[in-house]
């Protein structure tokens, strides 16, 4: 059996008003969202991004943790309102291969993502996925990226009662980030290059296999669960 852990952003799904709904939640408690414009997101845990924006903009570290829990509720209720007038668009090739993956009967599916695990879900929602995931590690559960594998593995096992041996886990994600997350946790990775990254990058970094998007079906099962 295989488990194969989705990133979300620009991989699943891209658009959407998170990046609003962040500002938002930045400028209401903080009073500033930093250099919310210019700051790259891609691949980075949701504390991550909150943190460099806030102490880049001058706060202390321990004011960024005092006010993170009142950060998240306020983002929450602005990403839940704004999804409702814009949606997440689904990425090409997504809802096929999950149904193939699960189809299958050699794979379980989850996540490894950046966002927070509510945020995750609510965007997910917002394209009909968010019950496709039965596990997943979220930034909600550590703020660097390359703790998240082994969360959600952790998770696998006891939603699935069985071992994960890492040879039978792949990250399925679209920055170095998630190559370099699965490859801290010695999983294989499948890079798409359907965010920021294109594929040579994201060969470089590493990705045991490379793909432009995730519409080539045939050839991603025989690659995740061949
Ligand atoms: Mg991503």
């Amino acid at each position: 059996m295989r488990l194969i852990l989705f990133d979300i952003d620009g991989t699943l799904v891209r658009g959407g008003p998170a990046k609003q709904a962040f500002q938002i939640a930045l400028e209401h408690e903080f009073g500033t969202a930093g250099a919310v414009d210019s700051h790259d997101f891609s691949g980075k845990t949701d504390p991550q991004i909150a943190r460099e924006l806030l102490v880049g903009a001058g706060l202390a570290s321990a004011r960024v943790d005092a006010g993170l829990a009142r950060l998240w509720e306020r983002y929450l209720a602005e990403l839940e309102t704004r999804l409702e007038g814009t949606p997440m668009t689904m990425l090409p090739g997504v809802a096929e291969l999950i149904g193939a993956l699960e189809d299958s009967g050699k794979a379980v599916l989850g996540l490894v993502t950046g966002n927070i695990a509510r945020g995750a879900h609510l965007k997910l929602g917002s394209v009909g996925l968010s019950d496709r995931f039965r596990v997943g590690g979220f930034g909600s559960d550590h703020e660097v990226r390359n703790h998240l594998p082994g969360i959600a593995i952790g998770r696998a096992r006891e939603a699935w009662s069985r071992e994960f041996d890492r040879s039978e886990v792949w990250i399925i994600g679209d920055t170095p980030l998630d190559v370099a997350c699965g490859r801290h946790e010695g999983v294989r990775t499948l890079a798409v290059a359907t965010g920021r990254h294109r594929s040579q990058e994201l060969r470089d970094c590493g990705a045991d296999e490379v793909v432009e998007d995730l519409t080539g079906l045939d050839s991603a099962l025989r690659t995740l669960v061949g």
